[in-house]
């Protein structure tokens, strides 16, 4: 027997309800908010990431799924989207557009990670990117637009976490500060922090071995180390937070894992989830366009879990959607009742009637014990005489009551609709 890959997951029939119920919400909510949506390829050119994610990351040292086409060129199975869209908005040259570019994508992302709950190799995402939005109001909306998503699914206690990391002035400053600090532990830093140091400090703390984030703890922040206008962006975005009545807190440690975010950074986290808390994580990014070859233009975005969302919602309770059920079963006996049945089925279908028959050469018994499985909410039996004189009794499943009806897919739809 073959097995699916070591990190990946079959979405079954009994799941996808609640998949469809969540990509219902992004696209409504994405709607409501002017978010247009975008499909990339799955698979991209390395470089992509080496640049847009960031050489200095996890997700670009250890996790990209990397591989040689035949014709030589190397390629990544895409690790998360923003990079793509960044991509795609300059490729396709979408700053000659009115600003802001509004964009949201539902993918799966693959990282070769190691697999537990809520870690895959091969998960999904929901996210958005606003590019050229020059507001401090940018903020707010892409923030709301999370916290509307996650509210009209029903989810409860979530937690916003707010930090800025500031812009390439003040981080600059703030990384000799933070490289002098985390030189005095030089020897006991894991070794991927050891070169993070020389090239990224603020890596550091982000960093998921046990001493790393214990000497990390009593690190600089860089929300005590804001420049002027960094300071007054990050104010203006909590006032707006503030007045729209979003809770949050404000989180110091938050630096995101991904080396091309500016200023806001947020995390979503969930108490249902245990180690891997957080179900959506997000930022400004005022330099990847630019890092990519483009003109300057801001960005801001977030990009939700979508399997660690479900692990929230099945944990509250918000699961209980059903595939909808078969309309009616149409039962027959014999050849000529056969025939007819399945053109009845397909007439009904056709007026938007879920009509379901036999397809395993069943006893009638055999039949009706089917159509109880399938839940379905109405029966029929077709026999000669019933086609005869075009009428059958129509029986309602969850009462039990039967009636006469007129054979005909019109009759029939009118009684189930
Ligand atoms: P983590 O700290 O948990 O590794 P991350 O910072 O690497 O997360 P992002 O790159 O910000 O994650 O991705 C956004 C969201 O995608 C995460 O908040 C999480 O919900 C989800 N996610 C990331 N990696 C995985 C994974 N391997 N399996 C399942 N979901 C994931
Ligand atoms: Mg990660």
């Amino acid at each position: 027997m073959i097995n699916k890959p070591r990190g990946t997951e079959d979405i079954l029939p009994s799941d996808s309800p609640i998949w469809r119920k969540i990509e219902q919400a992004a696209h409504e909510v994405c709607r409501l908010h002017g978010f247009k949506e975008i499909r990339t390829p799955v698979f991209e050119d390395t470089s992509l990431f080496q640049r847009g994610v960031g050489d200095t990351t996890d997700v670009v040292q250890k996790e990209m799924y990397t591989f040689e086409d035949k014709g030589g060129r190397s390629i990544t199975l895409r690790p998360e989207g923003t990079a793509s869209l960044a991509r795609s908005f300059i490729e396709n040259s979408f700053y000659a557009n009115p600003q802001p570019t509004k964009l949201y994508y539902l993918i799966s992302c693959y990282r070769y990670e190691k697999p537990q709950s809520g870690r895959l190799r091969e998960f999904h995402q929901f996210g958005i990117e606003c590019f050229g939005g020059t507001s401090d109001a940018t903020d707010a909306e892409v923030i709301t637009l999370a916290m509307s998503f996650f509210e009209r699914l029903g989810v409860k206690n979530l937690k916003l976490n707010l930090n800025s990391i500031g812009c390439p002035v003040c981080k600059k400053a703030y990384n000799e500060k933070l490289k002098a600090y985390f030189e005095d532990y030089k020897d006991q830093l894991c070794e991927t922090c050891k070169t993070r140091l020389e090239k990224n400090p603020m890596r550091i703390i982000d960093c998921k071995s046990e001493v790393c984030s214990k000497i990390a703890e009593k690190a600089p922040k860089m929300i005590d180390n804001l420049c002027d206008d960094c300071k007054e962006h990050f104010e203006k975005t909590t006032a707006y937070l503030d007045a729209l009545g979003i809770e949050y807190e404000i989180n110091p440690d938050i630096v995101r894992g991904l080396d091309y975010y500016t200023r806001t950074v947020f995390e979503i986290t969930s108490d249902a989830l245990g180690a891997q808390s957080t179900v959506c994580g997000g930022g400004r990014y005022n330099g990847l366009i630019e890092e990519l070859g483009g003109k300057p233009t801001e960005g801001i975005g977030f990009a939700v879990g979508l399997e660690r969302l479900i692990m929230i919602m099945k944990a509250q309770g918000l699961c209980n959607d059903n595939d909808s059920a078969t309309d009616i079963f149409v039962a027959s006996i014999g050849d000529k009742a056969d025939i007819f049945a399945q053109k009845l089925v397909y007439d009904l279908r056709k007026l938007h009637i879920a009509a379901e028959r036999d397809l395993c050469g069943r006893s009638v018994k055999a039949q009706m014990k089917f159509a109880n499985k399938l839940n379905s909410k109405y029966s029929i039996v077709l026999g000669d005489d019933e086609i005869d004189n075009n009428s059958a009794k129509l029986k309602n499943m969850d009462t039990g009551e039967s009636f006469d009806v007129e054979l005909t897919a019109e009759k029939l739809a009118e009684i189930i609709k």
